[in-house]
């Protein structure tokens, strides 16, 4: 037997999304049940899986099948396609199996010729009607399939109409539609070099080709990219009988939500537009009427309408989006799905069902988008003036929320206008840890390069503040304090808006509006805790972030990155005075100076956290970071240090590395340089000491020694710490426990577990450096190639943003079990990127690691991913 490809919408139901897409299997699940749908059938995913296998040609059989199907519709309609006596005509529709909105293509009133149209208009007694949808036709068929773009047939029309004196399409005549579909052909004879189709046969095969090769188009990509929709998916194609909204005023076409998308109010909410079709009340030709209104202008048709929307959000528990058409006074029903909604509505829905009896808590858990939570924590910019307003570039969207704010190139003049009450925006090549006080300054940062987990964009999400990375087209010419964009120049102290959720860049004032958490928030959330495994952490550098951390529901801190601490105000100096001493004995020295501001720092987030754990790392950057490159710097800061300039310089130039992200860094400065994890070692006990003495707390400290490849490095840098932390705690006289483990981030450590593990009381997988050494892709330079890997289809996401699960995520594995058979209460955690990234908390969950730790916004996302991914696994 042959394989079905196609399937009638009555053969069909809504458990048959992977076949038949969504709009199909929503299209049969309405037929099913008994709605006024109007006939067709769908040529599956499979089919356009095939047409890509088969080098982007659909094979005869299917070709063979469609025309059967036709056939079939043909019997149940009483029409003919392809006759002018009684012609069938229909759409061609792309529905993939999860919405795509507006990502593909969609063809109306196929059948249509020279011939059919003029039956049409003789059948209908309508021919201004006919030639109305034949004009449509001809545009769509030859933008979708033809790409010849249909903007360029809105400007013959634009033309008419100045002509005609007239502003909208319903006041062209019959004559001017006459007219369009003779100059439409002869445009498209002209850019084709032949005459437009005119066999329906030939017209539905190139159009059903057409719309599995929108699959491929590149907004279509960026969309799945972005919505971690597979490429294997494919699309399904839907021919459907045509109604038409456009016969006259008794016909109509709408969309409609059974709730409000942007609150969740529960009240019909949408729109429609009287003589129209298809795309007509989105596009904004008119203005459309509010779907209330119906209720007067068709009211038999809304009553239906509105008994249908209750029928089917009772059937599918959930928001529906739904399109419908009137064809002279006679409802159908063209689409229904799970509408989209803002945040705020996702929340307020899920809770309202819940309360309304629809769903139960674990369902009303699995309805909201963990990423979405992040709008409710972030400004975002107003609707109306948003609309006003057009990107002139985008970068990579590294850190959600909006801004807007006047442009300085430097973190020192950003920090010196924000004193000055102006809101700022900070733009940049790309920031380094020097940075870091311009960039709390700043409502926003905009860099020109890196990626996301470029040092911007890890900073910016740790500090919520919105970013934008990687924009290669930004030209910034820091001397002269000016940036070009797209033939704008921007200079300093201009206004600029850039979004960090879409990583759109506008040249204008935007308004923003705040973050809103409403009380259906903590509720929703508190079902999510209830039902999760993992334990969420942050990742925060200091009290203020871990005290944010903390409010949104962080259970400990997993990363407690210590070179933060090193870089401001003057601690820099004690740090380079450290880092430029020619012995052991003037290094001592320098940390001393360090020791108690270290102290004070971590008594301050031992504080925040409230006896919730807390994993410090110990220093883990190149110590170059610390010192400036510049010779006017270096000379400024020899004659601040009291050194030569010579001197300076020297050290300057011996602490260069060709590759420092695989130089002398992490554990490796521990061994050249005990001195600096035993200040540190002795700075975390006393904290904890203290604020245990103080606050009368049990606090026990987790260690955690960086880059570590060897067991015999971490058991030689841990004697540096116990030694210490073991003298302090004697000589304090007091009971005490802490812990020292390490990070698992380099290959060699995670297939050594079992050794490592005899010395590590706990891993922490580092997943940034690990993917980054995984793939030997370097972390601040791989944003760039990476797009030719998107654009040629090798690589369909960003390893440093979604966690890969089969080589990085074989590591964490493999070092899991082998940790866990040397020690088998090993603490597991992961403090990359991926800990706020929802897909990477699910494998986390899977692979039984205990938590996940990331930035402090990212909470609530990690809250919610872990619960999906607990329920998801009780129902398997
Ligand atoms: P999208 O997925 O972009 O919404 P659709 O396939 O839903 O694309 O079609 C676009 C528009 O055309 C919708 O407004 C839809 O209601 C209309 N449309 C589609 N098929 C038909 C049909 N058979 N009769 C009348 N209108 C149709
Ligand atoms: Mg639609
Ligand atoms: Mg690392």
């Amino acid at each position: 037997m042959t394989k079905k490809y196609l399937y009638l919408f009555s053969e069909g139901n809504e458990n048959m999304r992977a076949i038949l897409g969504g709009k199909g299997a929503n299209l049969a699940e309405m037929t099913n049940l008994g709605m006024p749908v109007p006939r067709g059938f769908t040529v599956s995913t499979e089919a356009c899986n095939k047409y890509y296998e088969d080098g982007e040609t659909i094979a005869p059989e299917i070709i063979e099948s469609v025309y059967e199907y036709m056939g079939k519709m043909e019997k149940m309609t009483g029409k003919q396609f392809g006759s002018a006596e009684n012609p069938l005509l229909v759409s061609v529709r792309s529905g993939a199996r999860a919405s795509m909105p507006g990502m593909m293509d969609t063809i109306l009133n196929l059948g249509l010729n020279d011939v059919v149209v003029e039956g049409l208009a003789k059948l209908t007694g309508n021919p201004r009607f006919a030639y109305d949808s034949y004009r449509r036709f001809i545009q769509m068929f030859s933008d979708v399939v033809m790409g010849l773009p249909k903007s360029q047939f809105e400007v013959i029309i634009d033309k008419l109409k100045v002509e005609r004196n007239k502003h909208f399409d319903i006041e062209l005549d019959e004559k001017d539609m006459r007219r369009l579909v003779r100059e439409f052909k002869n445009f498209y004879l002209a850019n084709m070099g032949e005459e437009f189709p005119q066999e329906p046969k030939k017209q539905l095969i190139e159009a059903i080709k057409a719309v599995f090769r929108s699959w491929n188009n590149e907004r279509a990509i960026i969309y799945r990219r972005k919505n971690d929709i597979p490429s294997s998916w494919g699309t399904a194609v839907n021919v459907q009988e045509m109604v038409f909204g456009n016969m006259g005023p008794t016909s109509g076409t709408g969309v409609a939500f059974t709730r409000d998308p942007s609150t969740g109010e529960k009240k019909l909410y949408g729109e429609f537009l009287m003589n129209a079709q298809g795309e007509d009340v989105v596009a904004g030709i008119r203005t459309p009427q509010p779907i209330s209104e119906l209720a007067t202008t068709i009211p038999d048709a809304y009553k239906q309408f509105v008994e249908i929307a209750q029928t089917l959000e009772n059937h599918y528990k959930d928001m529906q989006d739904m399109e419908f058409t009137i064809e002279n006074g006679k409802l159908f029903m063209l689409q229904t799905r799970n509408g989209k909604r803002t945040a705020a509505a996702a929340l307020r829905i899920a809770v309202d069902l819940v309360d309304e009896g629809m769903i139960t808590e674990d369902e009303a858990v699995m309805k909201v988008e963990p990423r979405q939570l992040d709008a409710l924590l972030h400004p975002q910019f107003d609707t109306i003036s948003l609309m006003q307003a057009t990107p002139v570039s985008s970068g990579l969207a590294a850190s959600p929320g909006a801004a807007c704010g006047r442009v300085y190139f430097t973190a020192a003049e950003a920090k010196a206008a924000h004193a000055k009450g102006q809101k700022v925006i900070l733009v940049r090549l790309e920031t380094s840890p020097e940075d870091i006080e311009g960039m709390y300054a700043s409502e926003g940062i905009l860099t020109g390069r890196g990626g996301k987990t470029s040092h911007a964009a890890v900073v910016a999400r740790g500090m919520g503040c919105c970013c934008v990375a990687g924009c290669g087209a930004l030209k910034i010419n820091e001397r002269e304090k000016y940036f070009i964009l797209d033939d704008h120049v921007v200079h300093e102290g201009d206004y600029i808006s850039i979004d960090g959720s879409t990583g759109n860049i506008y040249i204008d004032v935007i308004k923003t509006v705040p973050a809103t958490i409403s009380g259906d928030f903590a509720r929703f959330m508190s079902w999510a805790d209830a039902r999760r495994r993992l334990k969420v952490r942050t990742n925060a550098d200091n009290p203020k972030d871990a005290a944010q951390a903390l409010n949104f529901g962080a259970e400990g801190v997993g990363l407690c990155r210590t070179e933060h601490m090193f870089f401001n105000g003057d601690r820099i100096k004690a740090m380079r005075e450290m880092i430029v001493a020619s012995n052991s004995e003037q290094r001592k020295k320098a940390l001393d100076k360090l020791l108690p501001m270290q102290r004070s720092d971590f008594e301050g987030i031992f504080r925040a956290m409230n006896g919730y754990p807390v994993t410090i790392r110990f220093l883990d950057p190149p110590l170059h970071e610390f010192l400036p490159n510049d010779d006017k710097d270096i000379k400024e800061l020899a004659l601040n240090m009291g050194i030569t300039y010579d001197d300076l310089k020297a050290k300057v130039v011996s602490l260069h590395e060709t590759n420092p992200m695989m130089g002398h860094r992490g554990c490796r400065l521990a061994v050249s340089f005990p001195e600096i994890y035993e200040m540190q070692t002795r700075a975390v006990i006393e904290a904890a000491i203290n604020v245990n003495r103080t606050l009368g707390m049990a606090i026990e400290p987790e260690i955690m020694i960086p880059l570590v490849g060897d067991v015999n490095e971490l058991r030689y840098v841990k004697k540096i710490v116990t030694k210490t932390a073991d003298d302090i705690i004697a000589e304090a006289n007091v009971t005490m426990h802490y812990k020292v483990g390490t990070m698992i981030e380099i290959p060699r450590a995670a297939v050594t577990a079992d050794q490592i593990a005899t010395e590590a009381e706990f891993f922490s997988f580092g997943t940034n450096d690990l993917t980054q050494m995984t793939f030997g892709f370097s972390r601040d330079d791989a944003a760039k190639f990476l797009e030719d890997y998107y654009a040629k289809r090798i690589f369909e996401s960003d390893p440093f943003a979604k966690l890969d699960t089969v080589g990085v995520g074989s590591f964490i594995k493999l070092a899991s079990d082998l940790g866990r058979k040397t020690r088998p209460d090993i603490k597991l955690g992961i403090c990359g990127e991926h800990g706020g990234d929802p897909a990477s908390v699910e494998f986390c969950h899977n692979a039984g690691l205990t938590y996940v730790s990331c930035s402090p916004f990212r909470v609530p996302i990690a809250r919610l991913a872990a619960a999906q991914a607990a329920i998801k696994e009780m129902h398997k």
